[in-house]
């Protein structure tokens, strides 16, 4: 196991401390070169977790055998007082002599020491739309074409799967996660994991309520999307009992939690339903330039749409189709897809209805 310390050079932003140099040094413990960018991207994350860390760059030079990476980072100034401040932070981590077996990456800093002495838990977040799905695919489906706009539009956004998804008539885990991982890459999200409950179980059990307040606490994201709430299915249910009590919990202070309190502003509903309903939504987004790459995502579970589907018309894909050229039609777009708040929406303007 490779030890590598690496020199994150960084500057204030504020002219007054421009020349306010400083210096974190991070240990680098086994990681390829192949999962290099992921790796060391989750790892300032997590080091920042509580702070900020968005719009990072990386630059992957394979011949040279290094990275390069640049990015802003907030954190607290005044210590105690914990207010924010943006840090530039660039450098590059030199992998020639552990390229053959690197695979994972721990940094420590002294900005991270600090924020742990000061125990502040406010920050910009880590994540804008943390999209929580009860089962790999439904986040494809019911919102796949919202977070490929949002990633076109800059946001951070990341998908919690709460179960495998398995058993199913031609699924396998194994399977189920190498599809999960096909869609995760065209979609192009910054961040996906599975909180490993029990699928077709699901329950809102404190202990599971514990874990993914956990998760949203580290994560820290601005806006969460759920499961609609009315379901034939149980664990899609299950799940938006789930997130909304465990959203509640991630804001608690003095809790046998980890990580800060943190509490996302909002939580929408995206709708991928079992049951025969027409929904009310509160808003439907323009999808439209987005249907064919969420198709693809979509298409990437071909143990759950494509194997032993349906193959006279109308298929499932042609159904799934009609339904969002029906909201589409709603808002006069081709495509769209519709959420649900259970509070009202504030606007600062009419502008960008359509
Ligand atoms: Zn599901």
């Amino acid at each position: 196991m490779g030890v590598l310390t690496v020199k994150f050079a960084s500057y204030f932003l504020p002219l007054c401390r421009f020349f306010s140099l400083a210096f974190l040094y991070s240990e680098v413990l086994r990681f390829g070169i192949s999962q290099l960018q992921k790796s060391l991207q989750e790892s300032i994350l997590l080091w920042n977790s509580a702070l900020a860390d968005r719009n990072f760059r990386f630059s992957v030079w394979p011949s040279l055998g290094a990275v390069k990476f640049s990015g802003k980072v907030c954190y607290p100034k005044g210590f105690p007082n914990a207010e924010l401040e943006s840090i530039r932070v660039f450098g590059v981590v030199n992998l020639r002599p552990f390229e053959t077996d690197l695979t994972a990456i721990e940094i420590s800093g002294p900005f991270l020491r600090n924020r742990q002495q000061t125990g502040d838990g406010i920050g910009c977040k880590m994540l804008d739309v943390l999209v929580i799905s009860p089962h790999p695919d439904d986040a494809e489906l019911g919102m796949g074409g919202a977070i490929l706009r949002f990633k076109a539009e800059g946001w951070r956004v990341g998908i919690l799967d709460l179960t495998d998804g398995e058993p199913t008539p031609y699924g396998s885990p194994e399977l189920r996660g190498q599809e999960t991982e096909e869609a995760t890459r065209v979609l192009g999200i910054d961040w996906r994991d599975n909180l490993g409950l029990p699928n077709r179980s699901l329950e809102p059990t404190l202990e599971a309520r514990a874990k993914l307040a956990g998760v949203i606490r580290r994560l820290r994201p601005r806006w969460i999307f759920a499961p609609y709430w009315e379901d034939a299915h149980p664990d899609h249910v299950a799940a938006t009992q789930l997130i909304e009590a465990s959203r509640f919990w991630a804001k608690l202070t003095k809790a046998n939690l980890d990580g800060e309190p943190h509490h996302p502003e909002r939580i929408f509903y995206y709708y991928c339903i079992h049951l025969r309903i027409i929904p009310q939504p509160a808003f439907i987004l323009d999808i439209t330039p987005y249907w064919e790459r969420k198709l693809e995502a979509i298409r990437c579970y071909r143990s759950q749409f494509l194997v032993g589907a349906r193959q006279e018309p109308p298929t499932f894909l042609e159904k799934f189709q009609a339904q969002a050229a029906t909201w589409g039609w709603a808002i006069g777009v081709a495509y769209g897809e519709p959420f649900a708040s259970r509070e009202p929406l504030g606007l600062t303007s009419l502008r960008d209805l359509i």
